[in-house]
C-alpha cells in the first residue's frame, strides 16, 4: 500500500464533491462511492462493506456506501470518498502466479498531488487474489473467500485513513501499517485510540485534527 503520486483528473469528482458541513456535532456522512471496474458478486459487496464498517465503528463515522454508475447521480454527504476497486473482485478468479506480502507490489494506494492527499483511493482487486493464492494454495473455496474479504476490507479501510485524514504517513498500527505482515491476513484490524480521535476530529478545522495525531 503506497502512495501514488498522480496529477488527478477525474470528470466524476465535481460531481461528488462534498458539500458544507452541516454540524460538527452531528457524526459526519461520509459518502464511500465504490466504482468497480468488473462487478463482483453481492455477497462481497456486502461483506466487504460490513467489515470496513466494523473497523470504523469506534469513530463514530457514518458511512455511507454507493455503487457508482454513469447513470446515477452520486448522494450528497459531508465528506466524500471515491473508491475505485479495479480487476476482478474474486478470489477464485484465475489469477497470475501467486505473490508474496514482501514483494512490495502495492495492493492500493491514494491519490496526491502538489502534497495533498486527494479523496481518491484505488484498491487493486487483482493483486489481493495473487496474495491470497500466494499464501493460500490448498485452502477451500470458503476459506479463501473468507480470507480475501478480510484483506481486501484492510486495504480499503487503510487507503480511507489515508483519505479521511489526509494524510501521507503510516504507522506501526493495524489500520496504517505498510507494508502488511503475513499475520495481518488472519485477524481483523482496529483502530488505534489515537486514530479513533483524529476521525471524530475529521469535521473540524484540518489544522485542530492533524495536531490530534503523531
Ligand atoms: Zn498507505
Amino acid at each position: 500500500m503506497t502512495i501514488r503520486i498522480l496529477v488527478f483528473v477525474s470528470l466524476c469528482w465535481a460531481a461528488a464533491a462534498a458539500e458544507p458541513v452541516s454540524s460538527r456535532f452531528a457524526p459526519p456522512r461520509v459518502g464511500v462511492l465504490v466504482r468497480f471496474e468488473r462487478r463482483p458478486s453481492s455477497l462481497f459487496v456486502k461483506v466487504l462493506q460490513q467489515q470496513v464498517d466494523a473497523i470504523f465503528r469506534p469513530s463514530g463515522l457514518d458511512l455511507q456506501w454507493e455503487t457508482l454508475s454513469q447513470n446515477k447521480q452520486p448522494g450528497s454527504y459531508d465528506r466524500v470518498v471515491i473508491v475505485e476497486m479495479r480487476g476482478v473482485c474474486n478470489p477464485n478468479w484465475p489469477t497470475a502466479p501467486g505473490q508474496s506480502l514482501d514483494s512490495n507490489v502495492p495492493l492500493g494506494w491514494a491519490m496526491v498531488n502538489d502534497g495533498e492527499v486527494l479523496p481518491y483511493t484505488v484498491v487493486d482487486c487483482h493483486q489481493i487474489a495473487r496474495v491470497i493464492a500466494d499464501r493460500h494454495h490448498d485452502s477451500t473455496r470458503l476459506t479463501s473467500f473468507a480470507t480475501y474479504t478480510r484483506l481486501a476490507s484492510r486495504v480499503l479501510a487503510h487507503e480511507l485513513m489515508h483519505a479521511l485524514l489526509r494524510t501521507a504517513e503510516h504507522h506501526q498500527s493495524d489500520c496504517m501499517r505498510s507494508p502488511l505482515r503475513p499475520s495481518d491476513l488472519e485477524v481483523e484490524p482496529r483502530l488505534q485510540p489515537k486514530e479513533i480521535a483524529a476521525l471524530k476530529g475529521i469535521m473540524r478545522p484540518r489544522g485542530e485534527a492533524l495536531a490530534q495525531r503523531d
